[in-house]
């Protein structure tokens, strides 16, 4: 028997509207304890409902109740989502009666999890659910809604299919023939083999696109000390941050900040968070630089067009040779003599990268800047038509179904037993399982479902 769980479904802090979602058997016995009245909720239907303490019947809110009853909910079970005023006092009331009415508060993703566990919808379509949350852009929202609407189960379910279709074959073969499996019939098992990796194939190559719309670039700014890193880092997030700024999540001592280029959502690293004491020599910022470095799509290496280029410089330069970079002049407003100075000494030091000149001080050549970091990636965002892998998770499962069906193509090749054969087929078919849900593990779930935030 599972337990009634409640969460705050809307963000924290004071708003014009709190949300508080109930589900599991004591939902509605809860709603009406809080309402103190008897009468039933009508399923689907918002009732302005005064909420009450239990004890002294003084008001707590006048609220907005809606019952919707097991099966016809979010969760499969009885929900009740209480709609009061966004006040946090308030919110934390009516939980707190909630709480002490036997619900338990809400793990995170909790509510999903109940809908998966209870056939509502499958577990791509429950992690589309966290992703269009989580959106940064609006083609990756609607990238999610796809998802949520069960567009991948649905592109995954012919070829789970055509896979199962040969398995049933190899399992009969087994179970009825004694000799081995005629070399006829093994071409055309094999044939079927090739043509559904070779789906799989397809749809897993929408990642590197479905992952740019999604997660979008890691962007570092590198450089020696004082070129100007944070100036130009703060400069660039200024009105552009993105409207969903993480808690800065740190990954080996870098901050992350997230702005939108376009409608492409950019992870700027900052190195900036290790500030230098002033006797730092030169090779801190190169070591910092290379760091940054190894976790970013593209580089951008910043020059001080106000001072000749150092060893320094060059050794960064030649530590991104290989990586996708472009090279920004900043201070630009400094002194026009030595930016031509500059550039024409840039252009013979590096005559292969492109070069932007900036000033981080007043925002000139910003635009540009942005562009050219973006450049790169408007050929492949501009295939972003149909349905798209956007989930490294996902990506995942179905490389490792693909190269099971490989290593059943090779078996079958080579005459191997239906047995060896078929290991493969069915593990490639619990991959695929994995990504809908319907072969995952406990442990597995735990993990996905940390992912999402309490009230989901
Ligand atoms: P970092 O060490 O590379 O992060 O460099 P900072 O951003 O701390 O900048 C070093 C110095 O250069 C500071 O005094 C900034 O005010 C100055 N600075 C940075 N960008 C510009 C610019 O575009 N123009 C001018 N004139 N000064 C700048």
């Amino acid at each position: 028997m599972t337990d009634t769980i409640v969460a705050l479904a809307t963000p924290l802090g004071r708003s014009g509207i709190g949300v508080i979602r109930l589900s599991g058997p004591d939902s509605l016995s809860i709603a009406r304890t809080l309402a103190n009245k008897n009468d039933s909720f009508i399923p689907r239907v918002a009732h302005l409902t005064e909420l009450v303490y239990p004890a002294s019947s003084e008001t707590i809110d006048d609220t907005l109740v809606t019952f919707f009853k097991a099966p016809h909910s979010f969760t499969g079970e009885d929900v009740v989502e209480i709609s009061c005023h966004g006040s946090p006092i308030v919110l934390r009331q009516v939980i707190d009666i909630c709480l002490a009415r036997g619900a338990r508060l809400a793990e995170p993703g909790e509510f999903s999890l109940r809908a998966l566990a209870n056939g509502r919808m499958d577990l791509a379509e429950a992690e589309a659910v966290r992703d269009l949350i989580d959106a940064q852009t609006v083609t990756a929202a609607r990238q999610a809604v796809r998802q949520l609407r069960g567009e991948f189960s649905h592109e995954l379910k012919p070829i789970k299919d055509d896979l199962l279709d040969v398995i049933v074959v190899l399992e009969s073969a087994l179970e009825f023939v004694e000799d081995d499996l005629p070399d006829t019939q093994a071409t055309s098992i094999s044939a079927k083999l090739v043509s559904i990796r070779e789906k799989l194939d397809k749809i897993a190559s929408t990642y590197e696109v479905g992952h740019l719309i999604r997660e979008g670039l890691r962007v570092a700014i590198v450089g020696r000390p004082n070129v100007g890193k944070s100036s130009l880092f703060n400069a660039l997030l200024g009105s552009d941050r993105a409207i969903v700024t993480e808690i800065a999540g740190t990954t080996r001592d870098q901050l992350h900040e997230k702005l939108t280029i376009g409608d492409i959502p950019i992870s700027l690293i900052d190195t900036a968070g290790l500030r230098e004491t002033s006797d730092t020599v030169e090779t801190i910022g190169v070591e910092r630089s290379r760091r940054a470095m190894a976790d970013a799509d593209i580089v951008i290496v910043l020059l001080d067009v106000s001072e000749t280029i150092t060893d320094a410089d060059r050794e960064i330069m030649s530590g991104v040779s290989e990586l996708q970079h472009l090279v920004a002049i900043n201070k630009i407003d400094k002194v026009s003599e030595s930016l031509i100075r500059s550039l024409g000494e840039l252009r013979s030091e590096f005559p292969d990268s492109d070069a932007v000149a900036v000033s981080a001080k007043t925002g000139e050549g910003l635009d540009a800047l942005k562009n050219a970091i973006v450049q790169p990636f408007r050929s492949l965002e501009g295939s972003a038509t149909g349905f798209l892998v956007s989930d490294a998770r996902h990506h995942d499962r179905l490389l490792r179904a693909a190269s099971d069906i490989d290593q059943s193509i090779n078996s079958l090749t080579n005459k191997m037993s239906e047995e060896i054969v078929l290991i493969g087929l069915h593990n490639a078919l619990r991959s695929l399982g994995q990504i809908t849900g319907e072969t995952t593990t406990e442990d597995m779930l735990t993990r996905i479902f940390s992912t999402f935030c309490i009230g989901k």
